[in-house]
């Protein structure tokens, strides 16, 4: 008598044991196409594992291990603080940004964000459009 046997798509050879589920990635939209394996007992389970939501290795930054120190989100609050008051110390007179950038330190992405917010809040007085543009403390 022939028999034909499915066998798990992962365990090495010989001795395959029979596959006794077919798993299947897809997206909801039907099994046509989709990445599938034949799997034994033991090789759904690891399949399964993959699955799994693992615990995190590090302690969120919220978490309770960084009570009582600054989070790192707080320390870029406070320093982007410390650069508008650099930006605000150095625009007394109407400048560029880049003039602004230059004698403050600052490169010119960081110090274009800062003015933007600066504007905004009304402490920063912007004069001129486009290339024209001049700013200074209000
Ligand atoms: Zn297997």
């Amino acid at each position: 008598m022939k028999r034909t046997i499915l066998v798990c798509d992962w365990c090495p050879e010989p001795n395959k044991p029979s596959a006794v589920a077919q798993l299947a990635l897809t997206n909801g939209h039907g099994t046509k196409g989709a990445l599938a394996a034949d799997l034994c007992v033991k090789c759904t389970k690891r399949a399964q594992k993959l699955f799994r939501r693992r615990p995190a290795t590090h302690p969120h930054p919220a978490g309770e291990a960084s009570k009582g120190k600054t989070s790192s989100t707080h320390k870029g609050v406070r320093r982007g603080q410390e650069k508008k008051d650099k930006i605000l110390s150095v625009a007394t007179t109407l400048m560029k940004k880049t003039e602004i950038a230059e004698k403050a330190g600052l490169n010119d992405a960081i110090t274009n964000w800062h003015i933007k917010q600066l504007v905004a809040d009304g402490q920063l007085k912007k004069i001129g459009r486009g290339n024209a543009s001049r700013y200074v403390r209000a």
